[in-house]
């Protein structure tokens, strides 16, 4: 699932290719993964550019020079692609934005469980809806706070877009094991210094990866990313990884680093 780092790569691959041409047209191929008609789609984004983007946890906004956002979500799996007529359209193209310069920015959505919408306000329209602060901007004051007035575990604390924004199941499990914290540790029974620890990780993990395009394979090799397998040993102690249900996820760790 697209977690903060992928879609802070979808942003910067958005920002190099497909910004200030003129929308010639909008079509939608999907209408599931619409949260607004096909209509205001096409009417807030025909003959407008795209100007800008932020990413605001798993999200994607994009601005057009008429002040409307147009906001995407990736679900389980997802991505753009900008292609002209000579390449291959996305596998799973949802919807497409075709550009006066003869382009396309293709949405692209296996699974149906992505979102697009519009707004003329990207801040409130996730407050709106209650999404936490971005995890790769919260400070650890902030996040302090956050963390301890969630019950329950601490992956399900990390994982909890309410709480935090922009982490998911693979990422939460990676910033625990780089932390050395048991996933099913209580978040109330953490130490201070443990919660300034799994912070610090959070934000180097997601450096780390951003800076790797959010490329397993390109990710440091003692990470636990690519042994997220039972069939796998601990890249740091040789022990077995482990294979666990938090609130109906599967999490992943060694017991032997995490306690
Ligand atoms: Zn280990």
């Amino acid at each position: 699932m697209p977690e903060l780092p992928d879609v802070e790569v979808f942003k910067q691959y958005l920002d190099s290719t497909a910004l200030h041409q003129k929308i010639q047209k909008v079509q939608v191929f999907s209408r599931q993964v619409l949260n607004t008609s096909s209509q205001k789609l096409s009417r807030s984004l025909k003959g407008q550019k795209l100007i800008g983007s932020r990413r605001l946890g798993k999200f994607l906004m994009i601005e057009t020079d008429n002040g409307r956002w147009l906001v995407l979500h990736f679900g389980m799996t997802g991505g753009l692609k900008y292609y002209d007529e000579d390449q291959e359209k996305p596998e799973h193209e949802r919807m497409r934005l075709n550009f006066s310069n003869g382009y396309h920015l293709g949405y692209d959505c296996q699974r149906m469980l992505g979102e697009i919408d519009v707004t003329e306000e990207p801040d409130e329209y996730l407050e709106e809806r209650d999404f936490g602060p971005d995890a790769g901007e919260i400070s650890l004051e902030q996040f302090r706070e956050l963390i301890h007035n969630r019950r329950g575990s601490i992956k399900s604390a990390l994982m909890n877009q309410k709480a935090v924004s922009g982490i998911g199941n693979v990422y939460s499990d990676e910033i625990l094991y780089q932390s050395k914290i048991h996933p099913r540790r209580k978040t109330s029974e953490l130490s201070g210094s443990e919660i300034k620890k799994i912070y610090k990780k959070m934000q180097y993990v997601f450096g780390k990866a951003v800076e790797c395009q959010a490329q397993r394979k390109n990710m440091p090799k003692t990470w636990l990313i690519e042994h997220r397998s039972e069939d796998h040993d601990c890249p740091r102690c040789g022990g077995q990884i482990k294979k666990i249900q938090i609130t109906g996820r599967n999490a992943y760790l060694c017991p032997q680093c995490q306690s």
